[in-house]
């Protein structure tokens, strides 16, 4: 299958192009030019698959014409070594938990998925791939780890400095071997910047191979999809859909988590609607309530992985409904909350419910509480566990409340390594001409 540019002004390329480049010639996204259908009997059989079978079929419809039956099974069974269970917090109210892997985050499943395909696709290529990932906490842990030791790949990711958690942070700066943390003098948004300027740069792309992992590259927001089927298929299991009809509602940040339930949507999963649910940057909820995407700086707020006030991959989503306002309004809603607000829902399904949420998933509960009617059965993705967030956790709930998963105290006891940049695309550059191969 090919892939063609949100753009649309470049032609389109193969599978293997558009994982190694990450970013079309034309500074648009990739996209898959078809988006194959499961028949209704799959969703009614759906339930008697185990998880990895789940994403294998979903990876078919994906990336089927283009990788080896056996070779995207292993890929996809190698990348799913967790699972995804589904938590019942209220009556209607379920939380998809997606922090089982190796940094605890959601993101881990994409990025394990990338790894293993790109590696699968450089197979006796000669010269060092170098993946570039902007990162406002979750994303540079999950690639780092994901890519660690991996041959012939090295990755720098780029974090704003003072921005991220002490132990995301320690996620990525303490690996060594492949993996370069360089701390950028800046937000978020400066990262992402100096990532993309980087792709377009002529000079760097004649002497070095430039790769994208964020979460616009297809490798890693595709392979999202795979938890929608596995949530609804839980669901299914526990007949809890009986006459309801499903919402999910994402936490978001660049879109790219909800972006693949979109597909997923397009592939047939019956869902009736999704939320994008947002911290105080409201790009998504202004877009539905005037029509008109306006980019804006970043808001610092504490679900900080959604600190994102451009975010990318809504140019995905324009594409799939025709740049059309009405049928994007159709499938999206969109709420916005406060850190006031945040905390509140935390502390509130704490004391009520027993379940205690991060301050990302905290905005997917609250957005299900506020919307869903009785005909409704709502999924929120817990996008990282609340240990990442200990401080923020712990001030609502109490200190000594959250307890450290082994996973991550061993990366607290790491060595920092960083390098540290200002935020001028010239610096970038030269430190890449200088350092990589
Ligand atoms: C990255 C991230 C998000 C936002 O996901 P997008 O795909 O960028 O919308 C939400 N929550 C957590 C914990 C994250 O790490």
């Amino acid at each position: 299958m090919k892939y063609y540019s949100t753009n649309k002004n470049t032609p389109n390329v193969t599978l293997k192009e558009a994982v190694v480049k990450g970013l079309a010639a034309d500074n648009g996204l990739f996209m898959p030019e078809r988006i194959n259908k499961f028949e209704p009997s799959f969703f009614e059989n759906i339930h008697n698959l185990s998880f990895q079978e789940i994403a294998y079929e979903v990876a078919l419809k994906f990336f089927g014409d283009d990788i080896e039956p056996s070779t995207l099974k292993t890929i996809v069974y190698d990348t799913l070594q967790f699972d995804c269970p589904l938590v019942k917090v209220t009556d209607n109210i379920y939380a998809l938990e997606l922090f089982h892997g190796p940094t605890l985050a959601f993101k881990d499943v994409g990025a394990r998925f990338m790894a293993r395909l790109l590696s699968h696709f450089m197979t006796n290529r000669e010269k060092q791939i170098n993946v570039l990932v902007a990162t406002s906490g979750d994303t540079g842990s999950a690639v780092a780890n994901g890519f660690l030791g991996v041959e012939g790949i090295h990755v720098y990711v780029l974090y704003p400095k003072g921005k991220v958690s002490k132990i995301q942070e320690s996620q990525f700066t303490t690996l060594e071997q492949n993996i370069t943390a360089l701390e950028v003098e800046g937000t978020f948004d400066d990262c992402q910047h100096l990532v993309k300027s980087a792709f377009l740069d002529k000079e760097l792309n004649e002497k070095l191979v430039l790769t994208s992992a964020n979460s616009i590259n297809v490798a890693r927001f595709l392979p999202q999809a795979f938890y929608y089927f596995i949530a609804f298929a839980q669901l299914q299991k526990q007949e809890a859909l009986k006459d309801k009809s499903l919402v999910f509602s994402v936490p978001s940040g660049n879109l790219g988590n909800i972006t693949a339930g979109l597909f997923a949507h397009k592939m047939g999963l019956p869902v009736h609607q999704f939320i994008a649910a947002n911290n105080a940057n409201r790009f998504v909820y202004d877009y539905l309530k005037d029509g008109v995407d306006t980019p804006r700086p970043s808001i610092e707020t504490i679900a900080n992985a959604m600190d994102v006030g451009a975010p990318s991959n809504f140019a995905r989503i324009l594409d799939l409904y025709n740049h059309s306002h009405a049928e994007i309004s159709q499938i999206l809603k969109s709420y916005t909350y406060s850190d006031d607000q945040i905390r509140e829902t935390i502390k509130k399904v704490y004391d009520m419910y027993g379940y205690l949420c991060d301050p990302h998933g905290a905005c997917g509960f609250k957005s299900l509480e506020e919307s869903l009617d009785e005909k409704q059965v709502g999924v929120f993705l817990e996008t990282a566990h609340p240990a990442k967030f200990t401080e923020t956790v712990e001030e609502v709930i109490g200190k000594g409340n959250v307890a450290l998963p082994d996973k991550l105290s061993e990366f607290m006891q790491g060595e920092k390594k960083s390098i540290q940049l200002n935020n001028q695309f010239t610096t970038f550059k030269s430190y890449l001409l200088s350092n990589s191969k």
